[in-house]
């Protein structure tokens, strides 16, 4: 048998919003570590195994490495249970690489990521042609440095769709960044506050007036703030997919 922890993306909070294999996993695990300051608890219920279960918010990574390498060690299935997609700001890589020490490899399961969540919730597209086709995901500076050519006042030159990750605490910060970066002050703006949870809720504005807004609002965490002009466009075109005067490799033009 190899030797592996599976890592989960536990998705953004509704519980629903799992991957078939996801939900597998977790149902088999023997020992479940979560992250337990944002993966929502409803989940842990889809174990049929009464697996030991790990609360990873109130212990240090060399705790957390010790329960899954002593897990494998006993030949018992050890899921790693992470919020939204794992690869973003997963803190994944330190815990495969300690792993590895270990020879104990890893298989992942992606996640449905809050910011799809969140954009699924404000039913917009993210990439509309002639607004903007990039988004940008980031975070301002908090304890983990950002390297200098990502501050957000650079990455606000290009101007186009832009999800902040853990940055609603300094939301003022942010806000004045992105304007002294170059968006103009009515490019609108949501603050989604746990997207597809029971508590969602979402707050829209511009880089105006967002601010008093979400201080008005009480949101301090588990957040997203969404830039752009794709959040209320004054103009687009249709894409060129389902063009009737374009053809594509499935659809040929009618005559
Ligand atoms: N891997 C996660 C992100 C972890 S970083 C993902 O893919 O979603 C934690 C940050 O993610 C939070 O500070 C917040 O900015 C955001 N976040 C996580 N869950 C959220 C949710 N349900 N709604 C809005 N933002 C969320």
């Amino acid at each position: 048998m190899t030797r592996k922890v599976i890592i989960v993306g536990a998705g953004p909070g509704d519980p629903e919003l799992i991957t078939l294999k996801g939900k597998k996993a977790i149902e088999e695990a023997d020992i479940i570590v979560y992250a337990g300051s944002l993966v929502n608890r409803e989940i842990l219920k889809y174990n049929k195994k009464n697996a030991k279960i790990y609360n990873s918010a109130t212990m240090d990574l060399e705790e957390i490495v010790k329960v899954m390498v002593e897990g494998v060690e006993k030949g018992l299935k050890v899921v790693r249970l992470h919020t939204g997609d794992p690869s973003i700001y997963g803190a994944i890589k330190e815990q495969i690489d300690e792993l590895k020490k270990y020879n104990i490899d890893v298989e992942i399961i992606p996640g449905v990521t809050s910011l799809s969540a969140a954009a699924s919730s404000l039913k917009v597209e993210l990439t509309l042609p002639k607004v903007s086709q990039t988004v940008i995901i980031t975070r301002p500076e908090g304890r983990t440095p950002m390297p200098e050519r990502e501050n957000l006042r650079e990455l606000a030159k290009h101007g186009s769709t832009m999800a902040i990750f853990l940055g609603v605490s300094m939301i003022d910060k942010v806000v004045s960044q992105l304007i002294e970066g170059g968006y103009r002050r009515d490019t609108p703006v949501a603050v989604v506050y746990k997207a597809s949870w029971k508590e969602e809720k979402i707050v829209r504005g511009t880089l105006e007036d967002i601010v008093p807004k979400v201080k008005e609002a009480n949101i301090r965490k588990t957040a997203l703030i969404i830039v752009g002009d794709v959040l209320d466009p004054k103009d687009y075109d249709y894409s060129k997919l389902y063009d009737k005067d374009f053809e594509t490799e499935y659809r040929k033009r009618k005559l």
